[in-house]
């Protein structure tokens, strides 16, 4: 079976892919997956062909460099259009010459989405946060900005669609491409228990598979709890809030580890008492193995991952889909919210810390969730249910 395989340029949206790119190969089938230079060694590691878009992303102005990242919908969406006109070309080319079965895209991937539309091609869509509907989607609570932001950009957004329709791609509006319809076929790499309102979603289109973890032996926990900080890799540029939570912990009997993104220098965080480190990046699944809190930006991989190893959640959402995540990890019990003005106070945010490390009932409820999310089917039930979904059923 030929499998094309888009996705958007995010680690948060291509790591639960990597497992199932592996399994579908390891079945014998071949996967073509779009993405970006960041991504080819993950995705060849995987055994896919691996195509690069770099060359294709439209050049940006300084106002556009600025919205994309306060993460504003209405920009990703006008950029995801005009990578699709840029795109078209080659993409065209490769469905009429290689003939795919199936087409898998990442949910936010409007270039993949339009592609299956334009070639009326089976697909899957690949959901990395929430299945969304109008029942799980009160769960994301926007702020006035993020929505004023959507409803100011209609226009800006049509405009673009206007012009795809002359490229062949026939979509109405906007919403056809951001919101998913009850039978788009979609994969979801959480449990039904983790999902908001998930009676709302049927057996045969939706599939929960878990999240798409790389195992790790989880380590046996000696001397002192480690505390591990993350704000994920899009939004971390929070160099104030990581200074506050060093000053928290500084004279503490806790290790803390910083993962503090790319976004600055970790110099700018001063001297580090002994017990502290900063990375630009870690090996996140190998750190949580022995950490005994995790203080995150609630990324619903990082949540998963979280609770994959049974750790306990220190809840800082930044954005309207992270306060869902983080909403519902406090929910099913695995972890306890950070209030946003405690984040700003050494003292406050030390008593959150240590209050959270000593909390025994989100160290059950990590521990339960731990047990949900492994009993999925994992990536070789999203593989089973990519196969049911091709051409060739
Ligand atoms: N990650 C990692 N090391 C780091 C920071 C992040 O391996 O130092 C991985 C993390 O394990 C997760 C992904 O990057 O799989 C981040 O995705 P998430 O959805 O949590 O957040 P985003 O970065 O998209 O905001």
């Amino acid at each position: 079976m030929r499998i094309l395989w888009f996705c958007i340029p995010a680690y948060g949206h291509t790591n639960p892919t990597i497992e199932v790119v592996r399994e579908l190969v390891r079945r014998g089938h071949e996967v073509r997956y779009y993405s970006f230079e960041e991504f080819r060694e993950k995705i060849e590691g995987a055994g896919a062909d691996f195509i690069s878009c770099d060359a294709y992303l439209p050049a940006l102005d300084a106002k556009s460099e600025r919205k994309l990242r306060e993460v504003s919908t209405t920009e990703m969406s006008v950029q995801s259009f005009r990578i699709t006109a840029t795109l078209d070309p080659i993409i065209s080319q490769d469905v009429e010459s290689w003939q795919p079965d199936v087409l898998v895209t990442d949910s936010a991937c409007f270039w993949g989405k339009l592609t299956a539309i334009k070639f009326n091609l089976p697909w899957v869509c690949s959901t990395t946060t929430f299945a969304f509907n109008k029942d799980s989607a009160q769960y994301m609570q926007q702020s006035a900005s993020e929505i004023a932001d959507m409803v100011l950009g209609l226009p800006r957004m049509n405009c673009e669609i206007r012009k795809l329709r002359g490229l062949g791609y026939h979509v109405k509006n906007v919403l056809d491409i951001v919101q998913n319809k009850p039978d788009d076929n979609t994969i979801v790499y959480t449990s039904r228990t983790f999902q908001p309102c998930a009676e709302t979603f049927d057996e045969i289109h939706y599939r929960f598979v878990g999240p798409s973890v790389r195992e790790v032996e989880p380590r046996e926990k000696a001397g002192r709890p480690l505390v591990f900080a993350s704000l994920g890799t899009v939004i971390n540029d929070r160099p104030g809030f990581y200074r506050t939570l060093i000053e928290a912990l500084h004279d503490e009997d806790v290790d803390l580890l910083i993962s503090c993104g790319k976004a600055f220098d970790p110099t700018v965080l001063g001297e580090l008492p002994a017990n502290m480190r900063v990375e630009h990046y870690v090996d996140q699944m190998e750190v949580l193995s022995r950490a005994s809190l995790f203080v995150t930006h609630c990324g619903m991989n990082s949540a998963s991952e979280g609770m994959w190893m049974a750790v306990p959640e220190l809840l800082f959402p930044l954005t309207g889909e992270q306060r869902a995540v983080a909403r519902r990890v406090a929910e099913v019990g695995a972890g306890v919210l950070l209030d946003e003005h405690d984040a700003k106070d050494a003292l406050k945010l030390k008593a959150a810390v240590l209050c959270a490390l000593a909390n025994e009932d989100i160290s059950t409820g990590a521990a339960r969730m731990r047990e949900d999310l492994r009993s999925c089917v994992g990536p070789s039930g999203a593989a089973d249910f990519i196969e049911q979904c091709s051409l060739k059923r």
